[in-house]
């Protein structure tokens, strides 16, 4: 193992493994203990030398490898964002006459697609969304008049009033100098139970992109 990561529950995992396992659960493989949502595996630098010493030739075959295969975890940085929608009652919401529906219906619910960012693992750029993202584009259902709306700076979100749910699409472009050139297209179904819902993704940046970075 070229770069060990001890989690919260002291378990020991390859940090390439274990950066897998917890993409959509923050939780421990081995002992099923929850970590906090925005919990990013970190490399253990001690233990990653300890086995540096011990074991020097084979560390070092293993790390040209993972380095030719750009795996090296050490030369990415990972950012976790979120993406939801918050959703608020209005207290005396207007009754409207839907063609679309063919009846009377209450536009009593306001809501906020967004895409956030949570962490960004090392700091290194700080937690601006901004400084990584370029542009997001929301979809919209046809009853608002337009088929997607694009926000160019943060906060990267839209907020409108409804009376129905609908899935939103989400397209997320990244800034030309983090290197990024593939957008993450998404989809999220629109919760107004309570205050909304919330999803997390995690992103792999290259670490010396980002520190060329002017910002
Ligand atoms: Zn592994
Ligand atoms: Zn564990």
């Amino acid at each position: 193992m070229v770069e060990p990561c001890t989690l919260p529950c002291k378990h020991i995992f390859c940090i390439q493994c274990i950066n897998q396992q917890i993409m959509n659960k923050t939780q421990c493989p081995m002992c099923r203990q929850d970590f906090q949502q925005n919990y990013l595996p970190q490399i253990d630098t001690d233990l990653q030398s300890k086995i540096k010493l011990k074991y020097p030739q084979k560390f070092e075959e293993r790390n040209e490898e993972l380095k030719q295969q750009g795996l090296l975890e050490g030369n990415l940085v990972k950012v976790k964002f979120m993406y939801g929608n918050d959703h608020k009652l209005i207290p005396n919401p207007k009754k409207l006459n839907s063609q679309h529906l063919g009846e009377e219906i209450e536009n009593k619910h306001t809501w906020t697609v967004f895409v956030r960012i949570v962490k960004s693992q090392g700091q290194i750029i700080g937690n601006e969304a901004k400084k990584f993202i370029s542009k997001v584009k929301f979809g919209l259902h046809p009853t608002f008049g337009a088929t997607e709306q694009t926000v160019q700076q943060e906060p990267f979100q839209m907020t409108k009033i409804g009376w129905g749910t609908f899935e939103v699409p989400i397209e997320i472009h990244f800034r030309r100098e983090t290197g990024k050139r593939d957008k993450v297209t998404l989809s999220h179904y629109l919760s107004f139970n309570g205050h909304g819902e919330t999803k997390w993704f995690t992103v792999t940046f290259d670490k010396e992109k980002l520190e060329q970075m002017s910002i």
